[in-house]
């Protein structure tokens, strides 16, 4: 019996045929990552996946029995991944994972175009947290929809592919930057100096044209989505880094990526619900959308959508659906802030996690005396670690950041407000929010393990 507690090192435990499983599952998460730069191509990348592997469209009318694979998904933003098991639903309730598939961004503004210094430029709104020093000089891509009058979605997606042309935002040169410089990170770039360029080749012909490169692009535009300037304001368009997840380090060991957060969890709670073996249980899997603004609106977790898939659930087996709801457990799989030794001082060494040492336990997250919390129960988080270890899932436990140096939230506390025993289960995450993401190969796979782990018990 070991009386002192240890973190293990994922790579330090596993074996060549772990090492192996362990780099061969980032190849999968790295290709998903680049397929889902938004929660629109998350939801469109997961249908696929949830195709392939026999799930079928889901309907609220449905009857679902035993061993029925469907999918649902809500306003082309939030997908639900439902596998109904063999167990009495009343009494042994729903398995769920909750991760997001949102991520902090720049979405255009309704009216984004204006033309100024002999360039076009599109202006944005900044979509949840962000340093906005980081999205200056860097290649960026746009992706989302446009709705044309009548209805006609068009969607767009520039900068991803090798040939398409990206955008950027420009920043001073140093040599002029000496008042820039000087000022609080946090107000040396404003929010309205987001702005990307987007053309510069004026339209000739028209000498009185004071804005000729403006009326070359949307000519361009019009030509090639069939949009008007007016369009715009009945669109979802946001800029995204450009380019692929990429390892990181000599030996790969790590994943450089936009948007770990959070699809390092939507990926490991989506391909457990597609290769459990085990047949039991009634499991659901929910990439949700909106988390980085409040959990807001009809396609994030306080809506109540979540609460009528189970309701459907329910209904299909004549169960009481508020017995299904108080027998269900809740992992919410979402990023926490891994240790950084360039930033020590923001972290506790002894209750904080880190990379390579697997899936990261947050019995409670928070703010100023953990405000704002889902914390976990205790006899909960117990039933979490007896399923994790009886799995030999590798994981640790830690808190986001020392006391008062900030803090932060996820869903946990949505779904426990259904009266679903919930915690947070995620991966440690370096450099969180900014355009790439560090992550450590072996901790998705312990998530993953952790998933397989909670949906067998
Ligand atoms: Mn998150
Ligand atoms: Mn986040």
């Amino acid at each position: 019996m070991d009386l002192k507690y240890t973190r293990k090192n994922v790579y330090k435990e596993a074996d060549g045929k772990e090492l192996e499983a362990i780099y061969k599952y980032a190849e999968g998460y790295k290709k998903f990552l680049d397929d889902s730069k938004t929660e629109r191509d998350a939801c469109v990348a997961a249908e696929k996946l949830a195709v392939d592997h026999g799930f079928k469209p889901f309907s609220f009318s449905e009857k679902l029995k035993p061993g029925d694979k469907r999918y649902f998904i809500n306003r082309h933003k939030n997908i639900f991944l439902i596998r109904v098991g063999k167990e009495d639903v009343a009494k042994d309730g729903v398995r769920i994972m909750v991760a997001h598939v949102d991520s902090p961004r720049l979405d255009l503004k309704p009216n984004p175009v204006f033309e100024d210094g002999g360039m076009c430029y599109f202006k944005t709104h900044y979509y949840g947290g962000i340093k906005k020093y980081q999205w200056l000089s860097i290649p960026l891509a746009l992706h989302g929809v446009v709705m044309l009058p009548g209805g006609k979605r068009v969607e767009v997606c520039v900068g991803e592919d090798e040939d398409d042309p990206v955008f950027c935002i420009t920043d001073i040169l140093p040599h002029l930057g000496a008042e820039q410089a000087a000022k609080p990170l946090g107000k040396a770039i404003e929010g309205e100096a987001l702005n990307a360029v987007i053309g510069g080749l004026p339209e000739v012909g028209d000498e009185e044209d004071k804005e000729a490169v403006k009326s070359a692009i949307l000519k361009l535009l019009n030509k090639k989505y069939g949009l008007t300037e007016v369009d715009f304001q009945c669109s979802e368009l946001c800029f995204v880094p450009a380019g692929k997840a990429r390892d990181v380090g000599f030996d790969g060991a790590m994943i450089s990526a936009y948007g770990h957060d959070d699809k390092v969890c939507a990926y490991p709670e989506m391909t457990a619900v597609f290769d459990l073996k085990d047949d039991r249980h009634t499991v659901v899997a929910v990439f949700a959308d909106k988390e980085e603004i409040g959990s807001v609106g009809t396609t994030g977790m306080q809506s109540w959508v979540i609460s009528d898939v189970i309701d459907t659930i329910a209904n299909s087996f004549g169960a009481n659906p508020i017995e299904v709801r108080y027998n269900s457990k809740c992992i919410s799989a979402d990023v926490t802030a891994g240790f950084d030794p360039a930033f020590a001082s923001v972290f506790e060494k002894r209750n904080t996690t880190y990379v390579h040492c697997g899936a990261a336990v947050s019995k409670y997250t928070g703010a100023r005396g953990k405000s704002n919390t889902n914390d976990a129960p205790a006899e909960y988080a117990s039933w979490v670690r007896d399923a994790f270890d009886k799995e030999g899932v590798i994981w640790q436990i830690g808190e986001l950041g020392a006391v008062d140096a900030g803090g932060g939230g996820t869903v946990a506390m949505y779904i426990a407000n259904l009266g679903i025993d919930t915690i947070d289960v995620g991966v440690p995450v370096l450099s969180m929010h900014a355009p790439y993401e560090l992550i450590s190969k072996a901790d998705v796979y312990s998530l993953y393990k952790a998933c397989l782990a909670f949906c067998k018990k």
